[in-house]
């Protein structure tokens, strides 16, 4: 490995020289005692995608106590502190967090054709313009950038702590230039002081309270536990009393200040204790499986509760609020998505046949309506094999959900091909195992259907599931009773080899992540939007690598959708992120099979063999 003062030469050899040069900065370098640094790859012009980078910090450099690396969950909670210091989110008037509620693209992947000819800062927040004018450099010069984790704390690449205590993160560097000329003794600060002066003041164990360390590594490790005690509990999702689930807004993921947050307290009938390794017993509400639903007048916290049960299938890092709410790793928020494509899903056990005389067992549509989305969505998620399903009115479609007796009377049934949601979801718990959490508080039709009915009032819960089933019987809805099966054929679809590729022109591979949730893929667009469970833009990323590994190496015409989502995600736990893409990108988050296939699921190429 070369060393600082092989660096030095060779930047002041380069100063002045075309940018292509800086292609010999390619390699390793040992820029300090215990510290490695790996360019990896040299951006092509100051104003292109910077440059990408590795650091290593040794062991006994990084300095981290055998207590924070005994499991992967307190490494995964410590990495995801670190990163989260490291690209700068906590000083203060940090201009705008990632992981809203839609991922929300800051930044283009590469920085491409809109990133060219900009001036420092050009398309970058206040905070962020000053790192590239330090060198007063063309385009991304002396730029420092990585992915931010949000408020999620999962694995990531962009730090990880390995079991050895070895440190090691990935972020890009803007190698500085005046014109397309190197700028030798810029680039000179920029990794020899700059860089090194950064890692020193985020990355080690001495740069951080060793209280707020052990409490992002606990934090973790109890979040893992609670979610584990779900299923032996007989539990969908867990909230803990003194959980704040308010957001700042729609497209801020961070918590509302907590003088302006009323915090979760768990009605007594529905409260459970369950253990966590650090923080001893927690109580809390348990919504047990089978049919809950969330009912109350509007603005009282219902979609709230259910973003936050929806979210709950990720940790969350110390202090944001939901670090204590847990729902089962497979559970699905589903929704309708009028205009989405939909590719041979077997919708029939909500939609019969069509006007026209259209079937329904494998329906294909480049442009559903809101409730055959719907009906997709739910059969799509069962198809992977989501345990729950959780639904909002604000985004349900009302025809899928409800049909009461006026309408049973004036449109006949044999004019109307839905079998509503009403109609199946006690059979869909029986017969198939799969509970379901809806929010409704225009339809009292379900009150007939519900195992647990819960109301919120002022942000609070309470069990109303007695007083529901009185009010049912002495008000009863007249309907006519739906035939109460779930006739699922559990077909798993093969998706046709050809039909999926992320090639664009000579390129093997174009993923990009673009504003609300669009995930550009090839020459297709993927509509992500509606995905709500994907929490930030590296999610989103990986979503789209993910992808691209299944159409490169496991669409082949003999595997189904959710074998091979299934199979990918094994070899995520056992390999790692960075299978999905080799060239080692440090923004890369955890995901899950669900959303995957929702992503390969809504790619209007889809064929199927
Ligand atoms: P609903 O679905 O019942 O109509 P929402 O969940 O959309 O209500 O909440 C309405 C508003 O109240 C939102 O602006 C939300 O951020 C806020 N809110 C929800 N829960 C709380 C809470 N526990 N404390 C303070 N504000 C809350
Ligand atoms: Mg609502």
């Amino acid at each position: 490995m070369r060393d600082l003062r092989e660096l030095d030469t060779l930047l002041a050899r380069l100063d002045g020289a075309g940018y292509g040069a800086y292609r010999a900065l390619k390699g390793g370098w040992a820029i300090g005692p215990g510290l490695e640094l790996h360019v990896d790859h040299v951006q092509g012009d100051p104003f292109a995608a910077p440059s990408r980078v590795r650091v290593h910090l040794d062991a006994a450099y990084a300095g981290f106590d055998g207590a924070l690396l005994q499991s992967e969950a307190r490494r995964t909670g410590v990495a995801a502190l670190l990163a989260r210091v490291f690209s700068g989110a906590d000083r203060p008037g940090h201009p705008s967090p990632p992981g809203a509620r839609h991922p929300v693209g800051r930044r283009t992947e590469d920085g491409g054709a809109e990133g060219r000819g900009r001036g420092p800062g050009g398309r970058r927040g206040p905070g962020r313009a000053a790192e590239g004018r330090e060198s007063g450099g063309s385009g991304r010069s002396g730029e420092i950038r990585m992915e931010h984790p949000g408020q999620v704390v999962g694995r990531q690449t962009a730090v990880q702590l390995h079991p050895d205590g070895e440190v090691e993160a990935r972020f890009t560097v803007g190698l500085p230039a005046r014109g397309r000329r190197i700028l030798g003794r810029a680039a000179r600060t920029l990794l020899t002081r700059t860089v090194p002066d950064r890692i020193e003041a985020t990355l080690p164990a001495a740069a951080h309270d060793p209280r707020a360390l052990l409490r992002a590594a606990e934090t973790q490790e109890d979040q893992e536990a609670l979610r584990s005690a779900l299923l032996a509990a007989g539990l969908v999702a867990f909230i803990a009393d003194g959980a704040l689930l308010p957001r700042r807004s729609g497209r801020d993921d961070r918590p509302l200040p907590e003088e302006e947050a009323v915090l979760f307290r768990s009605p007594e009938s529905l409260r459970v204790t369950l253990d966590t390794p650090n923080s001893g017993p927690i109580t809390g509400m348990g919504i047990p499986e089978g049919v809950t639903l969330i009912v109350g007048g509007g603005f009282h916290g219902k979609s709230t509760l259910l973003r936050a049960i929806e979210r709950g299938v990720r940790n969350h890092a110390p202090g944001d609020g939901r670090e204590r709410v847990v729902t089962r790793a497979d559970a699905v928020k589903v929704r309708a998505e009028d205009g989405r494509s939909v590719a041979g899903v077997d919708i029939s056990p909500f939609i019969g046949e069509l006007p026209g005389g259209r079937r329904t067992g494998a329906f294909t549509t480049p442009n559903a309506s809101g409730s055959t989305s719907q009906a997709a969505a739910i059969m799509e998620a069962l198809e992977v094999g989501a345990s729950t399903l959780l639904v909002d009115e604000d985004t349900a479609a009302t025809n899928l959900m409800i049909r009461d007796r006026r309408m049973q009377q004036l449109v006949p049934a044999d004019r109307e091909p839905i079998t509503p949601f009403i109609d199946r979801v006690r059979a869909l718990y029986r017969e198939a195992g799969v509970s379901s959490v809806l929010v409704l508080g225009g339809s009292g039709d379900y009150l007939d259907v519900a195992d647990t009915v819960l109301a919120m009032h002022d942000f609070h819960p309470t069990e109303v599931t007695a007083r529901a089933r009185e009010v049912a019987a002495a008000t009863p809805t007249g309907r006519e009773a739906g035939p109460d099966t779930f006739p699922w054929s559990r077909a798993e679809r093969v998706p046709a080899p050809g039909s999926v590729s992320a090639r664009r022109g000579r390129r093997p591979r174009r993923i990009r992540v673009h504003p609300g949730g669009i995930l550009e893929f090839g020459e297709e667009r993927i509509d992500l939007s509606s995905i709500e469970q994907i929490a930030s833009e590296a999610e989103l990323r990986t979503v789209g690598y993910a992808l691209a590994t299944l159409a490169e190496s496991a669409i082949d015409g003999s595997r189904s959708i959710p074998e091979m989502v299934r199979e990918l995600d094994a070899r995520l736990d056992a390999e790692g992120l960075d299978v999905v893409a080799p060239s080692r990108p440090g923004t890369l988050a955890q995901i899950r099979p669900f959303e995957v296939a929702a992503a390969l699921n809504r790619l209007r190429t889809l064929r199927l063999r």
